[in-house]
């Protein structure tokens, strides 16, 4: 095909590419983007941290709570940290718009603070069971689990113990 008819053809057809940044783009759906965090889902159990391989994740003990940081500049969006939530309190969204200019580096955190409350049996600051982790964990759920959810680990285990020792069963 000769140039002028070539040229001709494709002004005809209009831009095979898409118009971006001046307009919208294929997203991937499997694309692993920006993540989001939901405090009233974690249960502080800190396996995401552990797992970031680019140590993206920190926990860090305030007064009003753990408070989870996650450092989208270290992040390699490998998704491990989504796949170990068992809660689901990590999601990874499908929003690449991360592009920004170094001075607005310190603002590309996603933050949430997970409240402590007093163990229903000893008054220790703890982070109950979350309602989905236990919907995960147990087919259905009953005033026995629900209460046990409301207990620190040491009290769970005290309480699970005598009621084994009494033959009950949750
Ligand atoms: S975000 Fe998920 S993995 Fe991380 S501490 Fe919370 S519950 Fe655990
Ligand atoms: S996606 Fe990977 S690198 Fe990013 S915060 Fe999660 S575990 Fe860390």
């Amino acid at each position: 095909m000769g140039i002028v008819k070539l040229l001709f053809r494709n002004l005809l057809k209009g831009p095979s590419t898409d118009p971006f940044p001046f307009g919208d783009t294929f997203t991937p759906k499997a694309l692993r983007g920006r993540i989001e965090f939901d405090a009233s889902r974690c249960t502080g159990c800190r396996m995401c941290e552990y797992v970031c391989a680019g140590g993206a994740i920190r926990f860090q003990e305030t007064d009003a709570g753990l408070k989870f940081h996650l450092w989208h500049n270290s992040c390699a969006f490998c998704g491990l940290c989504e796949h170990y939530c068992v809660p689901g309190a990590i999601r990874m969204t499908q929003d690449w718009h991360l592009a920004h200019p170094q001075q607005e580096k310190y603002t590309m955190v996603e933050q949430g603070v997970v409240r402590r409350l007093p163990c229903e049996g000893c008054q220790v600051a703890m982070v109950p069971t979350t309602e989905r982790l236990i919907g995960r964990a147990y087919a259905g759920s009953n005033a026995a689990i629900e209460s046990l959810s409301r207990l620190c680990p040491d009290c769970r285990r005290q309480r699970s113990a005598r009621q084994l020792t009494k033959g009950e069963l949750l």
